[in-house]
């Protein structure tokens, strides 16, 4: 029994499949909450005897049926990939992974991307294995202090008590200046997705070493860096031991440029090539995805650095130390110059994209200096627009609607399957009776996370605005103007209501006194509400219940965002800056977009005029939209609205969309010219 069980907490499809979830938290509902999820604990906690005790409860019983049934119903299906000619498997390499919140192994938005991808991948069927690290403190907790700043908090995740397995008797090495480091891996399952962490946190390792993995996004460039080689050189390395043979490789941002560095070797190493042969193979294969519109949002490391800690290793890669640094420069050649990571992967890769259609174009004008020479419009930089896994996202009541008005399987339908079309004819009344429920859940939840107790209404518009706390998404944007603001929240007959959660980097000292300045407003404004520790749990509540999500960052430093596509597809509206993803998603049919200036070429930033477009759509459009009922209470306009925004948003943006996008544009070219330089004369093996 309790063998059985482990298979399921195990096997991360719980974190998707509200059947499995619903069945963990029905054998001991307390426990589920007090382990902030972590059926692994749980089981842990319950011991055989507590399973037997709980198993003589009726509702235990039929959960376990139906969370086997929804198991074998999973990997019974056959998936869409699964009859593809798939050469080879595709190696994904990500710094930080978002599976849920008892894995504590992300930040924020880059790493539930990935996570996302990862179960996307598997819901396909696609051969990938995905490479990342395994924190031993993972990102700091929030709390907020009594003067109301952001303090952080440490929790030491015991790789035993973590939904992860250590895989015995193999362990590989990575340079590290003249030493090397040992590296143990752990395996996360994702459905049929392995996902391998790397811990160096082992007796055999020098203080120094051991404690590589032990925070996510470290500040300090000399612990980076190191973070940097475990991920790329020992990633690669990892695979090989445990016998994958994966000649593509996704670099989801630049930090696992190393990885292709790993690959020149290998190939050098075992077929005799020269680096230049080498080099072709290699970058044959590796896809980049580029994920800030800022210069500065990438890793920098000076020479002596690069030199001290790579030093020896690019000697055995047979590549010159200028060459190498050259990689990374935007003026190769200047030996003062750092190496930039987005630079380094790409020129180390044979194909690079953006994460949005704007992104794409952001980032040809931005790193067009890696193409000498080429203008703009040429310079090789696609996209591939994000997108977010639905059933991971999506309410199970408003997946209950999706699976009977447009079918069961409605998160495996393509965009332009007819069926869709369902979704304009929920009945509106149902439709907004389950939007209602979920936004009381919301409000509960925000009672117990809530930096300041408040009651809340559940009649009143409720705005969402969940993000990191980074200067540029502006969450103070409208303290702009106060009184204005508190005109709308305290309108007595149509109010307004707006809870805030995010975390800011640790050494993000502007982005700190924004939650300070935030919460300071929660604690005067009975209306506004600070929700402390931003995580993937508060995320879905926040997503799930919101009426209206709100994005206003400052236009073009948004490269996709991808929260307002979990509100879109749960029937929230968006308001939002033509910023990232909503530049080429937002219609009016389902949403608004607020005005902005500011144009690629004049990207100005005018606080008070954006402040103003907002002020004024929520007055003259989005609270009377709202506030429109007819007899029965129903608000017509916006329920056509919830719909449309489900139909568009729930397809067009799913993490489905987004992985079959990178298979046609990227993983299947990448894999066919790998293929075709295999089979060159002069190939080796
Ligand atoms: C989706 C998500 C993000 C990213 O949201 P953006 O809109 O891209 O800023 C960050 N953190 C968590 C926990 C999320 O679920």
């Amino acid at each position: 029994m309790l063998e059985e069980l482990k298979q399921l907490a195990y096997d991360l499809m719980w974190t998707w499949q509200p059947r499995i979830e619903g069945f963990f938290r029905t054998l001991d509902p307390e426990l589920w909450r007090s382990t902030r999820q972590n059926p692994i604990l749980l089981l842990a906690q319950l011991g055989e005897e507590g399973l037997q005790r709980a198993c003589e409860r009726p509702e235990v019983r039929a959960g376990l049926e139906d969370a086997r049934a929804a198991y074998r119903e999973y990997y019974e299906r056959n998936p869409r990939f699964m009859d593809a000619k798939a050469p080879m498997s595709i190696g994904y390499f990500s710094l930080e992974f978002g599976l849920s919140e008892c894995l504590p192994i992300y930040s924020g938005g880059l790493g539930v991307l990935a996570g996302d991808h990862l179960k996307a991948t598997s819901d396909l069927g696609l051969p990938l294995v995905a490479v990342g690290l395994l924190y031993r403190q993972g990102f700091g907790h929030q709390d907020i202090d009594a003067e109301g700043r952001q303090i952080e908090i440490y929790f030491e995740n015991d790789g035993s008590q973590l939904p992860v397995r250590k895989v015995e008797g193999v362990e590989v090495d990575a340079p590290i200046g003249n030493r090397n480091v040992r590296i143990a891996i752990w395996k996360a399952q994702v459905g049929r997705i392995p996902l391998y962490l790397l811990d160096t946190n082992l007796e055999s390792n020098p203080h120094d070493l051991r404690t590589i993995t032990d925070r996510l996004y470290v500040p300090e460039p000399d612990r980076r860096l190191r973070q940097e080689i475990v991920l790329g050189v020992g990633g690669v390395r990892a695979l090989r031991a445990l016998g994958v043979d994966a000649m593509v490789f996704h670099l989801n941002e630049g930090h696992s440029f190393l990885c292709a560095i790993e690959r020149i070797r290998e190939l050098r190493a075992s077929r005799q090539m020269t680096l230049e042969e080498a080099w072709l193979v290699a970058r044959a294969g590796i896809v980049f995805t580029t994920h800030t519109p800022v210069a500065a949002g990438s890793d920098y490391f000076e020479p002596g650095l690069v030199w001290d800690l790579l030093g020896p290793y690019l000697n055995q890669v047979g590549i010159s130390f200028d060459r190498f640094m050259d990689l990374g420069r935007q003026r190769p050649g200047d030996p003062r110059e750092r190496l930039c990571t987005t630079y380094a992967a790409l020129r180390l890769a044979d194909q690079s994209v953006g994460v949005s259609r704007l992104h794409g174009a952001v980032s040809r004008r931005l790193w067009k200096d890696a193409w000498r020479g080429l203008p703009e419009t040429q310079v090789p930089i696609g996209s591939v627009t994000n997108g977010v896994h639905m059933p991971t996202w999506v309410a199970p009541e408003i997946t209950g609607l999706l699976s009977r008005y447009v079918g069961p399987d409605w998160w495996d339908l393509d965009g332009s399957d007819g069926r869709w079309h369902a979704v304009l004819e929920i009945p509106a009344e149902e439709l907004w009776n389950i939007h209602v429920d979920l936004k009381r859940a919301l409000l509960e939840m925000a009672k117990e996370r809530s930096d300041h107790p408040r009651q809340l209404d559940l009649n009143a518009l409720t705005i969402g605005f969940g993000r990191r706390f980074a200067s540029y998404k502006r969450a103070n944007l409208m303290l702009v103007d106060h009184p204005r603001l508190t005109k709308l929240l305290r309108s007595s007959k149509r109010p307004v209501q707006i809870l805030f959660a995010g975390k800011s980097h640790p050494a993000d000292q502007p982005g700190k006194d924004l939650v300070a300045r935030i919460v300071a407003l929660a604690r005067e404004e009975p209306k506004v509400v600070f929700l402390k520790d931003y995580d993937i749990e508060l995320a879905r509540h926040l997503v799930h219940g919101a009426d209206i999500w709100l994005n206003n960052p400052r236009r073009f430093l948004e490269a996709s965002g991808t929260s307002g596509m979990k509100a879109g597809a749960n029937g929230a509206l968006n308001v939002s800056i033509l910023d990232g993803w909503w530049d080429e998603a937002y219609q009016p049919q389902f949403g608004w977009a607020i005005p902005s200036g500011a144009t690629l070429d004049r990207p100005n930033i005018d606080d008070q005029a954006e402040a103003e477009g907002l002020f004024r759509l929520l007055e003259r459009e989005v609270v009377p939209a709202f506030y429109e009922r007819d007899e029965a209470g129903i608000p017509q306009r916006w329920v056509q609205m919830m719909r449309a925004s489900i139909r568009n948003i729930a397809t067009d943006f799913s993490a489905r969309r987004m992985v079959i996008d990178y298979f046609n544009t990227a993983y299947s070219a990448g894999a066919r010219r790998v293929e075709q330089l295999r089979l060159l004369p002069d190939w080796g093996g």
